[in-house]
């Protein structure tokens, strides 16, 4: 067993580390303010590799591993936990293309994604169909020269008011899963029309709803086989969850460093603060946990990297890792005091942010399912 990144991960990490305090941290409560998506987050993130990550280098990316995705998204989350949803998305995205598209589909879209230049988003969730994903209604229609037409409504869609292009599942077939094919849409055809969601949290990457109202697919933007989109985009959200977790860890850990500063620097009954056990005692448990649910996290992707079977570990990263983040940050918040409450400090801003991942690429309920089910076996799970 080694615990220990190898040099060029170290590297790697104190790099992002620079870059992501020097370029991202000034923007992280201001984007907030503003509530809408800066482009220039895109190029600055692509400008380091960060929007590339699993693109081949013959396509402009990195063709990094899936730990290196990892370490990236701790390190950004750590600066600006809004700038992840770009590593997130665009890693997500790009793996499902690598995978299912061909080479000239490759060769046209994922230089775009790679600089920045096509900020991407999924459209997954429907109205009316969040967790019953399989149920969705949007549908293609066969349209012309071998095309097709999308009708119907995307909703919660990350970085939705912004994205040049869209995944989008859309039902070609009969009911259920094998009736569902993925598209590489243009989203900037008139047909489509976007509408934004006023969030507690994520203000900077502008959720929305996208409504198709005829949007033309040509015959080459399929991906994949017309009937298998369903089950080539979820097979990449196993090793995004544990990127997720990361990045939610990544938060949590540096609002940890802040409460541990102020508990050496704040004074109360003469004494520095950290010497009450009621103050160090649950940072202790803090740093303990997230210790903890790293481990998980960094196991998945490792699993990943190695070609073993991981949905298991991702999932125990995606219930674990936001929801642990969330409970971190309100304690280092309440230690923080009243400054800490105040809209100058970042911590409740990250707290905010950090619990739309509690839900956004499936909440801990449907990670919990995919645990029982290795646990019990199938026939004994819910
Ligand atoms: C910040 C954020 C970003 C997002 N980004 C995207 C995106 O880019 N693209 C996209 O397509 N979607 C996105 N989503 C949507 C997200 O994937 C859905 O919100 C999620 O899948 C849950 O769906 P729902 O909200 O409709 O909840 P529902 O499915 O309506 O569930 C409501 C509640 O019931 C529980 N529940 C449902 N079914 C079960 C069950 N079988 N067993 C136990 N409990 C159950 C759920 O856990 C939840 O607590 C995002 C959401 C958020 C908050």
């Amino acid at each position: 067993m080694d615990y220990s990144f190898d040099e060029d991960q170290e590297a790697y990490r104190t790099e992002v580390a620079r870059f992501a305090a020097k370029v991202l941290a000034p923007h992280y409560q201001s984007d907030d303010k503003k509530a809408e998506f800066r482009r220039q987050l895109a190029l600055d993130m692509a400008g380091m590799g960060l929007t590339g990550l699993r693109i081949p280098e013959q396509y402009g990316g990195q063709e990094a591993t899936a730990l290196i995705a990892g370490i990236a998204a701790e390190e950004v989350g750590r600066h600006d936990f809004n700038a992840t949803y770009l590593i997130i998305n665009t890693a997500l995205i790009s793996d499902v293309i690598v995978r299912n598209a061909t080479d000239e589909q490759q060769a046209s879209w994922l230089p775009g994604i790679a600089s920045g230049e096509t900020v991407p988003c999924i459209c997954i969730t429907e109205p009316g169909h969040g967790t019953d994903a399989a149920a969705m209604e949007v549908k293609a229609v066969p349209g012309e020269d071998g095309g097709w037409m999308l009708h119907g409504e995307k909703t919660s869609i990350t970085l939705g008011m912004t994205a040049d292009r869209a995944v989008v599942l859309a039902r070609t077939g009969g009911p259920g899963a094998r009736g569902i094919s993925a598209f590489w849409v243009d989203l900037s055809h008139e047909s489509v029309t976007r509408s934004a969601f006023d969030d507690l949290g994520g203000r900077s990457i502008g959720r929305a709803s996208l409504h198709f109202d005829g949007t033309p697919i040509a015959a080459d933007e399929l991906i994949g086989e017309e009937g298998g989109g369903f089950v080539s985009v979820m097979q990449g959200f196993d090793y995004s969850r544990a990127i997720i977790g990361l990045a939610c860890i990544g938060a949590a850990s540096e609002s940890l460093d802040e409460a541990v500063q102020w508990s050496r620097d704040r004074e109360a009954f003469g004494q520095p603060i950290g010497r009450f056990q009621g103050v160090s005692f649950p940072l202790a448990e803090c740093a303990t946990h997230l210790r903890g649910a790293r481990h998980v996290c960094l196991e998945a992707l490792w699993r990943k990297d190695n070609d073993l079977e991981h949905s298991e570990e991702a999932a125990m990263a995606k219930f674990w890792a936001p929801k642990l983040a969330a409970e971190v940050i309100h304690q280092c918040l309440l230690t923080i005091g009243h400054v800490g409450y105040s809209s100058e400090a970042k911590v409740g801003q990250r707290l905010r942010d950090v619990i739309g991942l509690e839900i956004g690429d499936g909440t801990a309920q449907v990670s919990k399912l995919v645990i029982s089910r290795h646990l019990l076996g199938r026939a004994y799970a819910p």
